[in-house]
């Protein structure tokens, strides 16, 4: 099943309203310079809460083809939940995407595969997919138990949610010790487990269901390695942290294949 290729730049804690959207705008002029094709590999950005509202409008205004979504999304629908932003607010600020179980919520914020999988269900609950994050850190990446430990991830954030969802999700596989760290994964390495997971969701699906869903690989991602990891089999896309904040830089990678 053709998968249309995804990369996703995850801003994390940066950019205010302004520089997001002179960020989205300078991405766009350049895509659309390149004559760059969306329906080859789609674009989208992660943007803070605060920014998703500005983003939403010079999107709209200007019918940009980028994608956007949040990095976090409360597993909650509305009430006593003070800070927490819901499933139904981001689906109108038009958020296409909303990253789950990023390892720095997992690491600062206590999440757990359980609380993942909440939050990946408002999301599809509200029209929004989740991008659902799973990866080792460097101490099992050492032990060798790297497949095991991610695919346990994966089923626990995947808790619950039928194949009528399932088979839209996407899911990052980002291994703790390559993000932010400038040390990327080998394209082996990521195969190796994004290979994995798509086992994994055939087991826990069907192989029909597994065919279909897009595997990311994140972890250091730069222009300069992203066409040998895309060239693995079971590698469909990144999710771009630090090179996604510079748009020159960004634009080359959603133009890897030129
Ligand atoms: C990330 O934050 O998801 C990430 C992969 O970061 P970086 O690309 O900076 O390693």
């Amino acid at each position: 099943m053709a998968r249309t290729p995804l990369i996703a730049g995850n801003w994390k804690l940066n950019l205010d309203h302004l520089e997001a959207t002179h960020t989205v705008q300078k991405l766009a002029w350049l895509l659309r310079d390149a004559k760059h094709d969306f329906t080859k590999v789609e674009a989208a950005v992660m943007a803070s809460f605060t920014s998703l509202r500005s983003v939403q409008t010079l999107i709209d205004a200007d019918k940009l083809e980028i994608k956007y979504g949040a990095q976090d999304i409360s597993e909650h629908a509305s009430g006593a939940y003070t800070g927490e932003v819901s499933g139904s607010q981001l689906a109108k600020l038009g958020c296409d995407y909303a990253v789950v179980g990023h390892s720095e919520r997992r690491e600062y914020h206590g999440e757990s595969d359980a609380t993942v999988a909440a939050k990946a269900k408002a999301a599809f609950d509200n029209g929004i997919v989740p991008i659902v994050c799973v990866g080792e850190g460097l101490d099992i990446r050492k032990a060798g138990d790297q497949v095991s430990y991610t695919l346990a991830q994966v089923e626990g954030s995947l808790a619950g949610i039928p194949a009528e969802q399932a088979k839209d999700v996407v899911i990052a596989y980002e291994p703790v010790w390559a993000i932010g760290t400038g040390e990327v994964a080998t394209p082996a390495d990521a195969q190796e487990v994004c290979g994995a997971i798509r086992g994994k969701l055939a087991e826990l699906y069907s192989p029909e269901l597994a065919a279909g869903v897009r595997v990311l690989y994140g972890g250091s991602v730069k222009s300069s390695s992203i066409a040998q990891l895309m060239a693995e089999p079971d590698v469909d896309g990144g999710l771009v942290g630090g090179a996604s904040l510079d748009p020159e830089e960004f634009a080359k990678i959603v133009r890897f294949l030129e």
